[in-house]
Order: C-alpha cells, then sequence, then structure tokens
C-alpha cells in the first residue's frame, strides 16, 4: 500500500501544470440525537421540530455529549486505519451567522479524537492509489437560512443545528478531478459499510470542501519529500461540494482559473469558493485576508474526552468486514480480478447478491466461472436496476435466478448471446431461466449434423465468398453471422466457427 497519485498534465502556454487537491470532507454521523442534545435528527420534520432548548442555545443550557456520536466517529477512525487518540478535547470555534444561535460552533481544534490515518482508493481502470487522512474530529452542523420564501425576509430552520458532522481532513494527496472523486467514494463506501452514516449527498449528509492548488511538474514530489508546502501553489477552497460530478467540474474549471491567472503574471489569492452548477464555474465568497478570527479556546463547558483503550478494543471487535478486505477475500476466494471484486464492493449489497449467486453455483457446478457470476451482477443487472431505479437489495430477480442463467451459459444449453434474451424474459417475470429456456425453445444447439447442413447450404449458395475467405481469413465473420441467423442464434458458436474451419480449408 505504497502506491501514490499519479498527476496528469495540463497544458499552459507557458509549459505543463499539474493539479494538487486536498479534500474536507463533512460526514453526518448517523445518530438518533444531535451531537450535545437528546433533540432527534432526521429528514423531513417541519421546520424547528426537531430543536431543543440546547440547540436554540437558550441562557444557562449546558451541552452533554452523546456517547453515540463518540463512539461512531471512534468507528470510522479505526475503519480509516487511523490513530485514536484516546484524549481529545471540544473548542469552541466563534463566528456570528443568524443560524448559528449560540454565536460559536462546538468543534475540535488541536486535538481531535482521530490523527493520522490512510485510505486505500480504486480508480475506475481498477487500479490503486493511497490517501493519507490528516485527521478526523467531531463538530457541530449549523442551521439553514432560507432566503427564498418571502422576498423581504429570511427565515431560520435550526433542525439540522448541532447535528453531529464528522469532518476528515485528507492529505493533499490527489492529483486528477478523477482521483477526488473516486476518493468520495470510497470514504462513502467505508463509512456506510461502518454504518456511521448514511452517505446520501443528495440530502447533504456527506459533502466535501475541495482544496485545489497548481503547481509545476516535480514540485509536487518535493513537496512529497521534504513535508514542505512551500513547494505547493497557492490552494483555494471550493466548500461544499455535494455530488462527484460536481467535484470533478469544480476541479476542472478551477484548476483553469488558476493557470491563467498564474501564466497572466498574477497570483492565486487564498480563498473560500462557491461552486455553481449551473453556470459550471466556482465564485469568490470571502478570501481569506477578510476570514473569520475564530478565536479557538477549549469549550469551558466541556471536560476533555478520555477514551478507555478497553472500550476502544470492544469497538473494533465488533466492526464489518471493510471494504478493503472484502475485496482481497472476493478476489482470493472466486479467483476475481482487482478490478471485479473492487466493482463489487462499492456497496455491500451488490457484493452479498453476487457471493448468493456464487455460493449456489459453487453448490452445483463447482462455481467453474464467478466471473461470469460478476459479469452479469456487474453489467445486466445493475444496468437494469439502475435503468428502472432500483436498488439491488430490493431486485426482483433473486440472486438463485442468476446463478441458474449463468449454470445454462456454463453446461453449454444456452450461448451467452442467448442468455441475453433469457435475461429480458427474466426481467418481464416470465419464470426462472430454465422454464424460459424450455418454454421458448431457447435451447442451444450442439448438434453438428443441423449446423453443418446449414453451412453446406451457405458455402453451396456462395461460392464466391468461400474462395475469398482463404485470403481473408477474417471474413469468416460474415459465415459465422449467416449460421447463427440461420438457426435463430441457437447455434453453439465454438461449433459454428470449428466446423466452418474445416468446410473453408482455414
Ligand atoms: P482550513 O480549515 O484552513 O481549510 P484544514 O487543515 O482544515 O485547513 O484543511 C486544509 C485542506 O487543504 C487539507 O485537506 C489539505 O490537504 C489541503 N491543502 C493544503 N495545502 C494544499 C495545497 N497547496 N493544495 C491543495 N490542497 C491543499
Ligand atoms: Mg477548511
Amino acid at each position: 500500500m505504497t502506491e501514490t497519485a499519479s498527476a496528469k498534465q495540463i497544458q499552459g502556454r507557458t509549459g505543463p501544470w499539474e493539479i494538487v487537491l486536498g479534500l474536507e470532507i463533512h460526514a453526518q454521523v448517523a445518530s438518533k440525537s444531535k451531537l450535545f442534545s437528546g433533540a432527534a435528527v432526521g429528514f423531513g420534520a417541519g421546520p424547528n421540530q426537531q430543536v431543543s432548548l440546547v440547540d436554540a442555545a437558550m441562557p444557562g443550557m449546558l451541552p452533554v455529549l452523546n456517547g453515540f456520536c463518540v463512539e461512531q466517529a471512534v468507528k470510522t477512525g479505526l475503519g480509516l486505519k487511523a490513530q485514536i487518540n484516546l484524549k481529545s478535547r471540544f473548542d469552541r470555534k466563534n463566528y456570528f451567522y443568524p443560524d448559528l444561535p449560540q454565536g460559536y460552533q462546538i468543534s475540535q481544534f488541536d486535538q481531535p479524537i482521530v490523527g493520522e490515518g490512510v485510505v486505500s482508493v480504486e480508480r475506475d481502470d481498477g487500479t490503486t492509489f493511497d490517501v493519507r487522512i490528516e485527521r478526523l474530529h467531531l463538530e457541530q452542523d449549523a442551521g439553514k437560512s432560507i432566503h427564498d420564501l418571502d422576498p423581504n425576509a429570511t427565515y431560520v430552520d435550526l433542525n439540522r443545528a448541532g447535528t453531529a458532522l464528522m469532518e476528515i481532513v485528507s492529505k493533499p494527496d490527489m492529483r486528477t478531478s478523477e482521483e477526488a472523486a473516486a476518493y468520495v467514494k470510497k470514504i462513502r463506501t467505508i463509512l456506510v459499510y461502518l454504518g456511521t452514516c448514511d452517505g446520501d449527498m443528495e440530502k447533504g449528509n456527506l459533502r466535501a470542501d475541495v482544496n485545489v492548488s497548481v503547481c509545476r511538474p516535480g514540485a509536487y514530489e518535493r513537496f512529497r519529500e521534504t513535508g514542505s508546502f512551500s513547494h505547493l501553489g497557492t490552494r483555494c477552497e471550493i466548500k461544499n461540494v455535494n455530488s462527484y460530478r460536481y467535484i470533478q467540474q469544480a476541479i476542472e474549471y478551477e484548476a483553469r482559473r488558476q493557470i491563467e491567472i498564474l501564466e497572466d503574471g498574477g497570483k492565486i489569492d487564498q480563498e473560500t469558493r462557491l461552486f455553481d452548477p449551473t453556470k459550471v464555474e466556482t465564485r469568490s465568497m470571502r478570501s481569506k485576508e477578510e476570514a473569520h478570527d475564530y478565536r479557538y479556546f477549549p469549550d469551558p463547558d466541556l471536560l476533555p474526552l478520555i477514551l478507555d483503550p478497553a472500550w476502544v478494543k470492544a469497538i473494533e471487535e465488533t466492526l464489518p468486514e471493510l471494504p478493503d478486505a472484502k475485496k482481497q477475500r472476493l478476489q482470493s476466494q472466486y479467483g476475481l480480478s482487482a478490478y471485479d471484486a473492487g466493482v463489487l464492493i462499492i456497496e455491500s449489497d451488490r457484493a452479498d447478491y453476487f457471493e448468493a449467486a456464487a455460493q449456489s453455483l459453487f453448490e452445483k457446478t463447482g462455481g467453474r466461472d464467478a466471473k461470469l457470476v460478476s459479469n452479469w451482477v456487474t453489467n445486466e443487472l445493475l444496468s437494469k436496476l439502475a435503468a428502472n431505479g432500483r436498488e439491488i437489495a430490493a431486485s426482483p430477480l433473486p440472486a438463485s435466478d442468476i446463478a441458474q442463467l449463468v449454470e445454462l451459459i456454463e453446461n453449454g444449453t444456452i450461448s451467452s448471446k442467448i442468455a441475453k434474451e433469457v435475461f429480458e424474459h427474466m426481467w418481464a417475470g416470465e419464470g426462472r431461466p430454465a422454464q424460459i429456456v424450455e418454454a421458448r425453445g431457447l435451447v442451444q444447439i450442439n448438434d453438428t449434423g443441423a449446423i453443418e447442413a446449414a453451412i453446406d447450404a451457405l458455402i453451396a449458395a456462395n461460392p464466391d465468398k468461400a474462395s475469398a475467405v482463404k485470403e481473408k481469413p477474417q471474413a469468416i465473420g460474415w459465415f459465422v453471422g449467416q449460421v447463427m441467423k440461420e438457426t435463430g442464434g441457437k447455434a453453439n458458436p465454438a461449433t459454428v466457427n470449428e466446423l466452418l474451419r474445416g468446410k473453408l480449408g482455414l
């Protein structure tokens, strides 16, 4: 696990540039109640219906730490293979905003609950790279200001105020927009496996602040060797991006913007920016010069948080099988490639479905081809489910049906091509694969006599093509196609090929 990210060069007027990316992910802790109050956490309640006196910051109210949220943060830290700090502390981050009634946010500053860790990330092509984690800390979320309900007033909804967030800060270890999206995807997968965040990005329960800078080739390597940020360009932080696509678009736009400024002889102001998905551009929100002085100080209402090592150990023992371990196991147990295993583990339901199908095939046939099961699950089934807006856990086709379909291919009853047709009938609810093959007469023709007859007729009708194929052997494809057409796609393609080669003298 030492692979680092790989940069792509962007050609500018004055030479090549590279991107450097570090992410701060905000993940809402999956918990029934808030970080320091007993108010309910949930989506869909009416405005200000989930607000306790603590969340509304009424005078004299005191925060009481929610032990379950602490457990969730520790679990997450363990899942990120990170240092669990047995002593951490809560600080007040002071700023004024209408949706923050306390006038400060309770967060963790220099003593976070989780320290350094590392995450292995899958790229789309199946290769992996490591992203180092700097820290994870617990903090309160703010409420919501609503500006579009009234032309003259702003409304405030405090339902979200005080909800527990985990902020996961990465080192600047990503080099392309694809890598940044892949990193967020992997973090999401880990948190969902752990049950510490529901990962719902549409609702904003998982969102990222994306830090972008650009530099000349070689500078990043010097940063990694020395650890000195002075080798890197000035970064801009794009706040609250909540989809993989937006993350990529924001990075691409921002990198180009910075390169243009630098090539025109300007300098980058370190600032906070917003991504506008309609215009596909980033806009300045505030510069660091006018940035708030947060006047962090330890929250006097809360004691330092001390964890018992035995308690941490007990949590570690309850961890589920994590994505990387599952990936390893799918590879060794079923002989899958790293790529296939990587696609399956993105959601544990996917992996479970695959395993159920592969297991039932194992029992019957010794599971010669788990790769074929994996292909059917990740290609045909997943696209069908996606097209119909359904989750794999609620798949109308049970895993045993996919297993049976693969079994029919493996034992030569149907060809892969016919299997696709059978799959459509399965999806339409016509029954189990074997029944459909039977009822629709789709059994593969393995009978060489019948295939031979079709070939003879074809050659007799096309003598010119038959002699031309000797000079151009790849033209055999036309003959294969014709025989398949002749037999309604049911002839065994391997047999057709073999017989054709013989008869054409190839
Ligand atoms: P702040 O609260 O000021 O944003 P943090 O330490 O919480 O500071 O987060 C800084 C983030 O910016 C980290 O994810 C870090 O990896 C990233 N980062 C720091 N320097 C650079 C840089 N030059 N280019 C890209 N990302 C950077
Ligand atoms: Mg930040």
